[in-house]
């Protein structure tokens, strides 16, 4: 069974980590520069991908505008149609709902379409909890499953591991849940895919109830739309005679027509192809035609609390394509893992405090800080989310959160003092002496030198100020500082020039 996040470190402590793991350093330099090249040479083709991605924008806020109204349209769509509509507050809701579907069929498994929804609620061990087993059967996913290991990629869950790996994982797991892989499988991606197709297509022709998420909810007509490129998808649509979906409420969108932007951005901003191989369309129930009893679980889980948030609320635009994740320079290096949950990279580091609220724990509130904000996430995002200002809002409310807090942090100490030295032009030309005589001492002994022969302080003293100085380069302070050197050229008497006047303040 796959592993769970609970209980993660805070960001920096797992990605340093990860980041002492060669073997995972290579595997993710090399499987996102792939993915990144195969984006980029398929985006390049459409002249007008600009204003693809504001018609996909405009979309996606032109419903979380009036979410209710659409939603409320959408659950009178779905029921016309025959399906049955939950609302689900939270994780623990949503799982009982699906496990109660199961076990009013009386069965012991499902299979399930890749979904970060069900996902993100642990679906899997709430079920595996009741004594009902949830096979995954994206090929991903499975590896991942069978490793008994955490995704660490919304789109390739399993990018952290190559194929030697993956053959391991096969030969050595398959054959305690089913079918076991050939004793002769081989790592090419061939073999590996034909061992999981074996391996899976029992589960998919036993199985009696199927679990997916969706891409897209449309409200006008109540089409659920999956997008997925093995097909495993259909199987899981069409095969049992029971469907659970487990949707966001922010999958939604008004017309049939607002697939026609969303469809032709993601397939390109996620596997670099030009359209989806498999694109799945269903409305609720059709007589003698796939699933009979088709139930649909619309999911809140603080959705509603991003969508309050007037800075974050852009984050549930979010189509999941990853494509932030195979640009970021700090998610390339640690990898998914050191996120801490289903939703790694940029995204996650804006989701997850948007869903989960900011100062509910260290670990959550770290993930706004997992950013260089280079920008390059805004860049290649197909429904423009600004990440890096959602990050710098983010970062905000985790700074506010603790204003109330008995002892002073570092920072705001510094600060403090940084706005009483900077307030008084006497008060900081005492500093810059001081600071120049230890900037003679560190000249004198420092041993670290940077570009231009100028020495390097070293590590500053306390915490949080020597984890500040232990990733940068700090330049010792100049011997002699601006003022005195203008008082020295200029003649005795001079105080050097004066930003600040008395009209000024
Ligand atoms: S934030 Fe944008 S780029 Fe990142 S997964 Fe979502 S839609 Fe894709």
């Amino acid at each position: 069974m796959t592993g769970t996040f609970v209980g993660m470190p805070a960001f920096p402590t797992a990605a340093r980590a990860a980041l002492g793991d060669t073997q995972l350093r290579h595997n993710m330099a090399h499987a996102t520069g792939v993915i990144r090249g195969k984006r980029a040479a398929v985006v390049g083709e459409v002249e007008a991908w600009e204003d693809l991605r504001l018609s996909g924008a405009a979309v996606k806020e032109t419903a979380l505008r009036d979410l209710d109204v659409q939603l409320e349209t959408l659950e009178a769509s779905l029921v016309a149609g025959g399906a049955i509509v939950h609302w689900a507050r939270d994780a623990e809701e949503a799982c009982r709902i699906v496990a109660d579907v199961a076990k009013s069929h009386g069965v012991d498994e499902v299979v399930k379409v890749k979904s970060m929804a069900t996902a993100e609620i642990g679906l899997n061990e709430a079920l595996q909890a009741e004594g009902i087993a949830a096979w995954e059967t994206d090929l991903a996913e499975l590896i991942v499953q069978l490793a008994g290991d955490l995704p660490s990629h919304i789109l390739v869950p399993a990018i952290h591991r190559n194929r030697a790996e993956v053959r391991e994982i096969f030969l050595r797991e398959m054959a305690a849940v089913g079918r076991p892989a050939p004793a002769d499988l081989t790592d090419e991606p061939a073999v590996l895919a034909g061992a999981a197709r074996a391996h899976l297509r029992e589960k998919f022709l036993r199985a009696k109830v199927g679990v997916s998420g969706a891409n897209f909810a449309v409200a006008e007509t109540g089409t659920l739309v999956v997008v997925e490129s093995e097909g495993n998808g259909r199987m899981c649509l069409t095969l049992p005679e029971v469907l659970v979906s487990v949707v966001g409420i922010e999958k939604v969108v008004p017309t049939y027509a607002d697939l026609d932007p969303l469809l032709r951005l993601l397939p390109r901003s996620s596997t670099g192809e030009r359209m989806n191989p498999y694109t799945s369309t269903w409305s609720g129930v059709t007589p003698g035609d796939g699933p009979q009893e088709v139930h649909v679980v619309l999911l809140d889980n603080g959705r509603t609390n991003a969508l309050a948030d007037d800075v974050g609320r852009q984050a549930l635009r979010c189509i999941r394509c990853s494509a932030c994740l195979n640009v970021c320079p700090v998610y390339e290096r640690t990898g998914g893992h050191a996120y801490g949950s289903v939703y790694p990279g940029p995204i996650g580091a804006i989701l997850n405090p948007l869903l989960k609220g900011t100062g509910v724990d260290a670990q959550t509130d770290s993930l706004p800080y997992a950013s260089s904000l280079c920008g390059a996430c805004f860049e290649v995002c197909p429904v423009r989310i600004d990440i890096p200002e959602v990050l710098v809002h983010l970062r905000a409310k985790v700074v506010d959160g603790h204003r109330d807090d008995r002892r002073p942090k570092a920072e705001a100490v510094a600060m403090k003092g940084a706005a009483y030295v900077l307030s008084d032009h006497r008060r900081l030309a005492r500093v810059e002496r001081l600071s120049g005589l230890g900037g003679r001492v560190l000249t004198r002994f420092g041993k670290k030198r940077l570009p231009g022969g100028r020495a390097a302080a070293g590590a500053l003293p306390g915490p949080g100020a020597s984890a500040w100085s232990g990733a940068r380069d700090l330049p010792a302070p100049p011997r002699e500082s601006f003022r005195a050197w203008w008082a020295r050229t200029r003649g005795p008497g001079s105080e050097g020039p004066s930003t600040t006047k008395e009209g000024d303040r």
